[in-house]
């Protein structure tokens, strides 16, 4: 009875059919497909992107060099070294991140103090040669200081759930 019935939907050609009815009801209907890089699907303020240092209004970086991201980092990805300034206070003469090591775990922002270290929503980046994976002090800041108006809004829309 199986057979007789596959050969008779074989013949009306029934799973084409049944086929072709779904794709006509979804011919009308809103399509979910993005047509990315023109299109962009939403992002959350707390986007885990590239990674940036960021400074206070006054210029001032905000990092104090206390290593804490450092210390948290579960793929040891950040690499600091720091010194006392002749005012007291304490900075970073190095602060690199391996991206490759990196696993976007936001740990790093979440531990710092300052809200110098962040995770913008950048993330269509790429490497094209060796070494240039690592995120220096200053590619940090100047990530921090492109997008510092972005950051500071999300971290402003993201406060109350802190
Ligand atoms: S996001 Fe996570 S893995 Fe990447 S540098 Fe920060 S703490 Fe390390
Ligand atoms: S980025 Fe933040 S947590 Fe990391 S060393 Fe600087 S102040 Fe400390």
């Amino acid at each position: 009875m199986k057979t007789l019935i596959n050969i008779i939907k074989s013949f009306t050609l029934f799973e084409l059919l049944k086929g072709m009815s779904l794709t006509g009801k979804r011919f009308a209907t809103k399509k979910f497909t993005v047509q990315y890089p023109e299109e962009k699907t939403p992002q959350s303020p707390r986007f885990r992107g590239l990674h940036a240092l960021r400074k206070y209004p006054n210029g001032e970086e905000r990092c104090i060099g206390c290593k804490l991201c450092e210390a948290v980092c579960p793929a040891l990805a950040i690499t600091i070294d720091s010194e006392e300034r002749e005012d007291g206070s304490r900075r970073t003469t190095r602060y690199d991140i391996d991206l490759f090591k990196c696993v976007y775990c936001g740990f790093c922002e979440e531990a710092c103090p300052v809200d110098a270290i962040v995770e913008t929503r950048v993330f269509e980046y790429a490497f094209f040669e060796r070494g240039q994976q690592i995120m220096t002090k200053d590619m940090l800041l100047e990530v921090g200081r492109k997008y510092e108006e972005e950051i500071a809004a999300d971290r402003q829309a993201d406060a109350p759930y802190r």
